[in-house]
C-alpha cells in the first residue's frame, strides 16, 4: 500500500497505492472543496503532472448531495478526475465557518448549520464515513475535532478526547476494501498532547497519519515542534500528511522532517490576489515595475503561462482585473510547486535533498520583493 523507495536522512520518497493508480510522494494535493479546483480543468491538472487532489465530503454532502453524485457512480466521474482524490471530514470547513454555522460541538459529533439553506446537520463518524463511501473517494479522513489556535489546554484536551474517540468509531465502521482510511491527530500546540495523540492514533492502525490543526496562525517555530514531535512519534511505515501547508519553504522544511503529503489553498489562493511564485521568490505583478518588464514571468519555469506571457502582460491582466489574470497565475503556482516535488524526490533517490532544500530556499528567499 505505501512502500518507501530511498531515503535520506529524514526526508524520503514513497509510493502510496490508490484504488485510481499509484502516488509518488511527497506530493501536493490542489483543494477542491466543492469537487472543483478554482479556475484549473482536470486536463491542466494532468499536465502539470498532479496525482491527486482533495476534496470535502461534509460540502458535497450538502451540495449537489449524494444521490446527483452516485448517479455519476462517483466523484471521479462527476468531475472527470481519474487519478486519486481524497476528501476530508470537514472540521475545517466547519471551524472556518465558525461565527456563522458551527452550533456544537458534543462527543457525538460536530453540530451544524448548512450556510446553504439554513438545515441543521449532526456530523458524526458514522454518518462522515457513510458519505466518503458513497462519494468513492480514494482515501476518507477520519472524524476530528479541530481545536482553534490559542485555545486553552483544557479546551485542547476535550477536542482530543472527542478525537479520539472518533478516531476509534470510524475506524471501527470502516469496511471498503477500495477505499484507504486516514486518522488525524490534533493536540493543538501542545507538546505533550500532540505526543499522545500521534502515538493513540499510530496505535489503531491507519492507512495513514494526518497530523491536524496546523498553519492555523500559530507562530512558525511551533509549528515545526509540533511536525517534528509528530514525525518522531509515529510508525516509519506509514504515510504522514500534515494538512494546510501550501507555501514552497514550508512544503520543503516539511519534506526534511520526513512528511509525505501535503494540501493547502496556498498556491491558488496566492495567485488570485497576483502573489506569483517565482524561483527568485515570490512577486506581486500587480506592482509598477512590472509594468515595462518584458522578461518571462518565472525564467526557471517551464509551464506554459511561462513560455508564453510576460510579466508586463499579467500586470496588465491583473491590473485590468482580466479574469484570465487568474487563471493563468494559478495553473503557474500549481505548476511551480508540483516541479519543485518532482525536483525534491529526484534529490531523495540522489541523497541529496538537503543541498537542493538549502539551494532552492536560498534563492527564493534572496529574491523575496
Ligand atoms: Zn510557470
Amino acid at each position: 500500500m505505501f512502500t518507501i523507495k530511498a531515503e535520506d536522512n529524514k526526508a524520503r520518497t514513497a509510493v502510496l497505492n490508490t484504488a485510481h493508480g499509484k502516488v509518488e510522494t511527497p506530493n501536493f494535493k490542489a483543494v477542491a472543496t466543492k469537487g472543483a479546483v478554482k479556475l484549473i480543468t482536470p486536463e491542466d491538472l494532468k499536465e502539470m503532472g498532479a496525482q491527486e487532489i482533495i476534496s470535502n465530503a461534509f460540502i458535497l454532502f450538502l451540495r449537489p448531495g449524494l444521490e446527483v453524485i452516485e448517479a455519476h457512480h462517483g466523484l471521479h466521474k462527476f468531475m472527470n478526475w481519474d487519478r486519486t482524490i481524497f476528501t476530508d471530514c470537514g472540521g475545517f470547513q466547519v471551524h472556518s465557518l465558525e461565527h456563522d454555522f458551527h452550533l456544537n460541538t458534543t462527543d457525538k459529533g460536530i453540530q451544524f448549520r448548512s450556510p446553504f439553506d439554513g438545515i441543521k446537520h449532526l456530523l458524526t463518524p458514522k454518518k462522515l464515513i457513510e458519505i466518503q463511501e458513497r462519494i468513492t473517494s480514494d482515501v476518507a479522513m477520519a472524524l476530528d475535532h479541530m481545536p482553534l489556535y490559542g485555545c486553552t489546554k483544557k479546551e485542547a484536551i476535550i477536542s482530543l478526547k472527542h478525537t479520539h474517540k472518533w478516531m476509534e468509531e470510524c475506524k471501527k465502521l470502516h469496511n471498503n476494501p477500495k477505499q484507504l482510511l486516514f486518522g488525524i491527530a490534533q493536540g493543538s500546540v501542545y507538546p505533550d498532547l500532540r505526543k499522545k495523540s500521534v502515538r493513540y492514533i499510530d496505535s489503531l492502525d491507519f492507512d495513514g497519519i494526518a497530523f491536524g490543526g496546523l498553519a492555523i496562525g500559530e507562530p512558525k517555530d511551533k509549528m515545526y515542534d509540533m511536525i517534528n514531535i509528530s514525525v518522531n512519534n509515529c510508525k516509519k511505515e506509514k504515510p504522514r500528511y500534515v494538512m494546510g501547508i501550501g507555501s514552497p519553504e514550508d512544503i520543503l522544511k516539511c519534506i526534511g522532517l520526513g512528511v509525505d503529503t501535503f494540501d493547502s489553498v496556498f498556491p491558488t489562493r496566492n495567485a488570485r490576489h497576483g502573489n506569483i511564485f517565482t524561483h527568485n521568490g515570490p512577486v506581486n505583478i500587480e506592482n509598477s515595475p512590472y509594468k515595462k518588464d518584458y522578461s518571462k514571468l518565472d525564467q526557471d519555469c517551464n509551464c506554459k503561462v511561462c513560455k508564453k506571457f510576460t510579466k508586463s502582460y499579467m500586470h496588465h491582466l491583473f491590473r485590468t482585473r482580466e479574469p484570465l489574470g487568474l487563471r493563468l497565475a494559478s495553473y503557474h503556482n500549481l505548476f511551480f510547486i508540483q516541479d519543485m516535488l518532482k525536483q525534491a524526490r529526484k534529490a531523495i533517490k540522489n541523497n541529496e535533498f538537503k543541498d537542493f532544500k538549502n539551494n532552492f530556499l536560498k534563492k527564493y528567499k534572496n529574491g523575496t520583493r
